[in-house]
């Protein structure tokens, strides 16, 4: 009987050793080139990709809903426009993002004149995650493409839909001599990460997040580390209920059912609030999914059996027993947990412990809504941190006392969408950031250079240093 396990079962082709070795001596030799510099092989590729996404946009859509059941509505928003506005903006922006940037100088240097060079890096390696399989893949490519470089894509062997499409449509739309896919599991990762790359950007957990690092260490390649963590939402007691409650669930279960590296991982409000709270989260989420969730197609499945134990584990963990306040049901063949809200779950709790990454949402209560930040303070540094509040004391607190790769006041997840921002982690979300000019940035070097003429030569720098010399 055919499961949606079977059905997206992985398919790997060999990639060894020797093949890594080929494509990235092959690579070098295309970049040493020079192709991959011009501002007309940038843009060509770049609107390439445009035209592919808007040929392909049915087949990105069936991939996703083949490798995770994603709402179409939700796979346009989240991936497919998000890819389109990162294009065009990278596009509309290439010439200026190219042009050196004017220094200031010194008085020791002068007369001198000085600017910021953007050089593409050379060949880099990218490494992408399952959960927005197309996004995670295609928006890293955009900015090492814009920044003049040649790129390997290496899709998560988890979502195998969406990597095999992206091996045919980057095939057949983008230039292969210079931007390629392999696709692959660990073997084939670690192939590729035995080779010397200039720049390794990988999206993922932290355990492969320090084997990646480690195999770039080897080279002196630098890393971006895009990683995850337990994202908190502080809710205070003042705020608009209805649209606040509407946006902890857009930003949980309306994010590939919380499989987000920015979905809300746990809420943080009073103890005298959060009876009100949950009531408003219990009537909007029957608004939004019906009595049955289970049932309901605005949601995403979990995706592989091997998460679905992780999550029900979760869930099982005895000291969570009687903590359930909505949802719990599950159904094993499907995939599919309803969203779930747990209240007070003992601190040391696997729930408590762990990224969710998952629709399962725990409430913690504070005596006072102050407490809420030492609450964070105690946990590793978060990916994301989200507040609501009409408080502006306490929203400046929030964002000058917590730590986090990016925060939201008064809504989830949307910073991402906002490309003057940059978005990553700090601490064990990991670390460097890119979209917007960022991915730019994240793919080149800024070399210095110092213009200077043949004037203006004072003698004063020059050996013998005489004691009246030193006296100047
Ligand atoms: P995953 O299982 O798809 O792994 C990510 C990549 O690592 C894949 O391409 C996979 O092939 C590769 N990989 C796995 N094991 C490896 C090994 N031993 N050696 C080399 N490569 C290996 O994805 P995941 O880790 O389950 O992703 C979920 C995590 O990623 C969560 O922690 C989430 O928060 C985080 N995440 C972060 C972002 C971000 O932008 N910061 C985005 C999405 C997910």
């Amino acid at each position: 009987e055919e499961t949606v396990e079977t059905m997206t079962k992985t398919k790997t082709k060999a990639f060894d050793l020797e093949s890594a070795e080929c494509l990235i001596e092959e690579f070098r030799g295309v970049f040493e080139s020079g192709r991959t510099r011009s501002y007309e092989w940038r843009a060509a590729q770049l609107k390439s990709m445009l035209r592919m996404v808007k040929e392909k946009e049915a087949d990105i859509v069936e991939a996703l809903r083949v490798d995770l059941d994603k709402p179409e509505l939700e796979s346009f928003i989240t991936e497919i426009s998000m890819i389109r506005n990162a294009c065009n903006l990278a596009l509309k922006e290439l010439k200026n993002w190219m042009k050196p940037e004017k220094a200031k100088t010194s008085v020791t240097t002068f007369p001198s004149s000085a600017e910021i060079v953007s050089e593409p890096l050379g060949v880099v390696l990218i490494i992408s995650a399952w959960n927005y399989p197309f996004l995670l893949s295609i928006d890293p490519v955009i900015g090492a493409i814009a920044a003049g470089n040649a790129v390997v894509l290496k899709p998560s062997e988890i979502a195998p839909a969406t990597a095999s499409l992206l091996a045919r449509v980057v095939e057949e739309y983008l230039d292969n001599s210079a931007i390629r896919v392999v696709e692959g599991a660990v073997p084939e990762t670690s192939a590729l990460l035995e080779q010397k790359w200039d720049k390794i950007l990988y999206t993922g957990n932290g355990r492969v997040g320090r084997i990646v690092m480690a195999a770039a260490a080897k080279h002196l390649t630098p890393v971006v580390l895009e990683l995850g963590g337990k994202s908190p939402v502080v809710v205070d007691s003042n705020v608009n209920l209805k649209v606040a409650t509407r946006r902890i669930i857009s930003g949980k279960w309306g994010c590939n059912n919380g499989q987000a590296c920015v979905a809300v991982d746990y809420i943080i409000t009073t103890k005298t609030f959060a009876p009100k709270l949950i009531d408003a989260l219990k009537s909007t989420l029957e608004e939004f999914f019906g009595n049955d969730p289970l049932e309901s197609k605005e949601i995403s499945r979990i995706v592989n059996s091997n998460h679905f134990a992780r999550l029900t584990k979760l869930l099982d963990d005895e000291k969570v027993s009687g903590k359930i306040v909505l949802g719990g049901q599950r159904d094993n063949s499907r995939l599919k947990i309803a969203p779930t809200l747990l209240l007070d779950v003992p601190e040391d709790s696997l729930i408590m412990n762990e990224e969710i990454f998952g629709p399962l949402l725990p409430i913690v209560t504070v005596d006072n809504i102050k407490d809420s930040f030492s609450v964070i303070k105690s946990r590793t540094k978060p990916l994301a941190a989200y507040l609501f509040t009409k408080d502006k004391n306490l929203e400046k607190e929030f964002v000058s006392s917590i730590s986090a790769g990016g925060m939201l006041i008064n809504d989830t997840v949307l910073h991402l969408a906002c490309p003057t921002l940059p978005f990553g982690g700090v601490g064990e979300s990991g670390f460097g950031s890119y979209h917007g000019k960022f991915s730019f940035d994240a793919f080149s070097h800024k070399k210095a250079v110092l213009y200077r003429s043949f004037g203006g030569d004072a003698s004063a720098r020059y050996p013998p240093f005489t004691p009246k010399k030193q006296r100047l």
